[in-house]
């Protein structure tokens, strides 16, 4: 039997660095960033509590990579210097309250769910867990937005110490959030209390991906593999994207499926085009599986104005598109008011874009809706739901003298 198929070419040296919980050793793009962690952390060598810090800024863009670098500096040193300092590092992506993620801490170190014991409880036993593990304790609570209004937490464990939950641990806290909404519509007593200092990570642009990218391919592939274009160009695609490094380095990870694939040996700027098609289709895929009918037929009308050129469009334009999608896939419309809550809940998850602007005649504030997800991705994922089979060709019909082409 031929086991040619099983074979593996060597165009990657080290493949886990391309995934996502690899942590960069060195951060350079970051430097300012760090130093602002390292001013707020470092007071706890003078024997004070960490100073709390909230860091803010887009999906992508570092946060997460810098924090866990830094604390893994910061324990490093704290050990030599013989320093009773620990640190937590919880990301809240998959609880929605304090309750749910104070439960989740203490079970995660004590191996027992509390979740079913009153709030106060499960908060008394996390404090627990921060005293048992060192008289100075940092804890980090990544995607805190996910927790919504229901903040307790954020307002509890500023104050522990001062109102007796702790006695002889300093607690410090670095909260971090992606949607900049969330620190704005916090309790003003959490605000007051919690943030020392806001720490905000602005989008990278190309020249910072190409240097991330660079260090990356390094590690990740073979001497020689990568062309030279096919970095620049990784990096060119995802700065015109809100600059996200985690989207310019899957680019450059499924270039090198594509190239191996392909049984090429080298990664070319081709298959970096033939990645980003396959990540943006994934992307896309994976942000609306689980909606509904109603989301799909108005995110279908969306994408049908945007294949004219139409957009940012206005909830009318919007619906007006709706209703005759609608009434091809044989569907029952629904009203405007409602279809809007329907596009509002497609910008909540990141797929629509819509923003508040001052128009027409009278001058009230009106919606206009855009694409957030690459256009030829999610008109290929439309394509591909079979609910809406009857409205391709008016999806597509504006395109037919424009610019069609680059769709198919
Ligand atoms: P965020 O938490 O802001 O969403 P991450 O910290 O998860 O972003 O970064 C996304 C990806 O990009 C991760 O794989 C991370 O290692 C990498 N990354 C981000 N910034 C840098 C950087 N300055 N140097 C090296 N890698 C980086
Ligand atoms: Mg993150």
């Amino acid at each position: 039997m031929d086991h040619s198929a099983w074979d593996v070419q060597g165009l990657f040296a080290d493949e886990d660095v391309l995934h996502e919980h690899y942590t960069p050793t060195e951060i350079p793009e970051r430097e300012d960033e760090k130093q602002e962690l390292v001013k707020g952390l470092r007071r706890a060598f003078r024997g004070t509590a960490p100073k709390n810090m909230f860091l803010l800024g887009k999906t992508g863009q570092g946060k997460t990579a810098t924090v866990r670098h830094t604390l893994q500096e910061f324990s490093v040193v704290a050990n030599e210097r013989n320093e009773d300092i620990a640190t937590l590092y919880h990301s809240c992506s998959k609880q929605n309250s304090s309750y749910q993620v104070a439960s989740a801490i203490v079970e995660n170190h004590t191996g027992s769910d509390p979740r079913g014991h009153s709030q106060q409880v499960v908060f008394e036993r996390m404090y627990d867990v921060f005293e048992e593990m060192g008289e100075t304790v940092v804890v980090v609570l990544d995607e805190i937005d996910n927790i919504g209004d229901r903040d307790d937490l954020l307002y509890d464990i500023p104050r522990a110490r001062n109102v007796g939950d702790v006695e002889g641990t300093k607690l410090g806290i670095i909260g971090i959030t992606n949607d900049s909404s969330f620190l704005q519509d916090l309790d003003p007593r959490a605000k007051s209390s919690l943030y020392d200092r806001t720490i905000q990570f602005d989008a990278y642009d190309a020249h910072d991906l190409e240097q991330i990218l660079r260090r990356r391919v390094k590690k990740a592939f073979e001497d020689g593999v990568v062309d030279d274009k096919a970095i620049p160009l990784c990096a060119a695609l995802a700065a015109r994207d809100m600059g996200n490094a985690r989207q310019a380095i899957d680019y450059l990870y499924e270039a090198g499926e594509v190239a191996l694939e392909e049984g090429s040996e080298q990664v070319l700027d081709t298959h970096v085009r033939t990645a980003e098609e396959r990540v943006e289709r994934r992307n896309v895929i994976d942000s609306i599986s689980g909606l509904t009918t109603q989301d799909h037929l108005a995110l279908a009308a969306v994408v049908s104005l945007a294949v004219c050129g139409d957009v940012p469009a206005r909830t009318r334009e919007v619906y007006v598109e709706y209703t005759d999608i609608a009434h091809d896939v044989d569907v029952n419309a629904i009203t405007m008011k409602r279809v809007r809550d329907h596009l509002l809940e497609l910008d909540l998850i990141g797929i629509l874009d819509g923003s508040k602007r001052a128009g027409g005649s009278r001058g009230g504030k009106r919606y206009y809706w855009d694409l957030r997800t690459d256009l030829g991705a999610t008109l290929s994922v439309i394509q591909s739901i079979s609910r809406l089979s009857a409205a391709q060709d008016r999806i597509l019909a504006g395109a037919e003298n424009r610019r069609i082409g680059e769709f198919t």
